[in-house]
């Protein structure tokens, strides 16, 4: 290799790691990005580049939430016009879609209904459409789509790509939602859980924005969690991580839909919840309309809900000790319970967890509509994986 060659080599590496950095964090000042180890002058060398190239913008007012109250100038963010990723969610009865550009920019987003009992490549094609409108909206063509990310209500084993059986979508159990994906959207495609994913959207845009270690607690059908562990998510060696719903929290509990015995889920899922109103209001209210009593000042709903929120404590508790987060995100359908939920499970939590008091860290409500967290983080988890899916650009130097 000549000095010219390593020279060259070099200044892709470090173009590469640019488009990284404004990948993963968004728009970011040339000091922050000289912290991706690249110095300063290097830094102002590649955004020139870069800028020249139109692969970047600069971005002159753009305020910045969650990330201190500065408003630090000469930002500069990746060209939203160079590519977009697509977040799909298959859930239970609908489908959504949302575009999401390169620069992190949400675009938009839409669902359609679906049937449970259908084949999944049906779904899909569902699912294609949406595709297809969106991008005729935001005048993309398929050809500028990066990636798809898709987010399946259950977990993904990681060494087959299958969907494991605690899926609530039963036709998608063993099936590799990725490759069938891949087949019918002709698009490359990554497959998650949705608790992972929703954890990436308030990483990108909400609550846990520009932190490197939280948990996030998606609460739907069941309570799954995701953690992000140093800037990104912790799926295990089996992908089954984070599904703290089949954590035992009551050894001579009832038995869970998993074969186990006082599963958080047993507990706290909206089953759970509902299912203790049946003596004092004579029938079961849908966990929305639960919440919406307690708000409304009904004492069994609010009292349900902060049994439950006791119950999630406890595994937040054991969740702590082990992992050390420092932020916990609950999100999904609790979230609206607010503190009729959390301050219970604060207490909860704060009572068995090591460090006591002032270190054990917030619990918030996560930020982001409950409707779109899950499939603006599939979207989200496209963006950040720039080694999976690179952008198209043109290759120089
Ligand atoms: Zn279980």
């Amino acid at each position: 290799m000549s000095a010219l060659d390593v020279r060259s080599a070099q200044r892709t590496t470090n173009r590469s790691r640019v488009i990284h950095a404004l990948r993963q964090n968004g728009a970011m000042s040339r000091s922050e990005l000289s912290t991706v180890g690249l110095s300063r002058s290097t830094v102002a060398s590649v955004v020139g580049e870069l800028l020249e190239a139109g692969t970047v913008v600069e971005i002159v007012d753009t305020p910045r939430i969650g990330r201190g109250t500065g408003r630090p100038p000469g930002l500069v963010a990746l060209n939203g016009r160079l590519g977009v990723a697509v977040g799909v969610e298959i859930a239970n009865g609908i489908v959504r879609v949302a575009l999401c550009s390169v620069a992190q920019e949400l675009l938009l987003h839409e669902s359609a209904p679906t049937d449970d009992e259908a084949a999944p490549e049906v779904t899909l094609q569902i699912v294609s459409s949406l595709i297809d409108r969106l991008l005729a909206r935001q005048g993309f063509h398929r050809s500028q789509v990066i990636g798809v990310g898709i987010a399946m209500p259950g977990p993904i084993q990681r060494r087959t790509g299958l969907t494991g059986r605690a899926c609530t979508l039963k036709r998608w159990v063993g099936i590799n939602p990725r490759t069938v994906a891949a087949g019918v959207l002709q698009l490359p495609v990554l497959a998650d859980n949705d608790a992972n994913l929703a954890a990436l959207a308030e990483l990108t845009w909400g609550a846990a924005r520009g932190l490197r270690d939280y948990a996030y607690i998606y609460t739907a059908t069941g309570i799954g969690a995701g953690f992000v562990i140093d800037g990104g998510v912790y799926v295990g060696a089996n992908g089954t991580a984070g599904e703290i719903g089949h954590t035992t929290i009551d050894e001579d509990g009832l038995v869970c839909e998993c074969g186990g015995r006082g599963c958080l889920n047993t507990l706290a899922n909206p089953d759970a919840i509902t299912r203790h109103l049946w003596q004092s209001h004579r029938r079961r209210p849908a966990i929305d309309e639960v919440i919406r009593l307690a708000h409304d000042g009904d004492a069994g709903c609010r009292r349900v809900l902060a049994d439950a929120g006791r119950h999630i404590g406890v595994a937040m508790a054991n969740m702590y000790n082990l992992l050390d987060p420092e932020l916990i995100v609950l999100g999904g359908n609790l979230a609206a319970a607010g503190a009729i939920l959390i301050d219970p499970l604060r207490d909860s939590m704060v009572r068995r967890a090591i460090h006591a008091g002032e270190a054990v860290p917030p619990v918030v409500a996560g930020t982001l509509d409950e409707n779109i967290v899950v499939v603006v983080g599939a979207a989200a988890a496209v963006v950040r994986d720039s080694a999976r899916f690179p952008l198209p650009l043109k290759q120089t130097g």
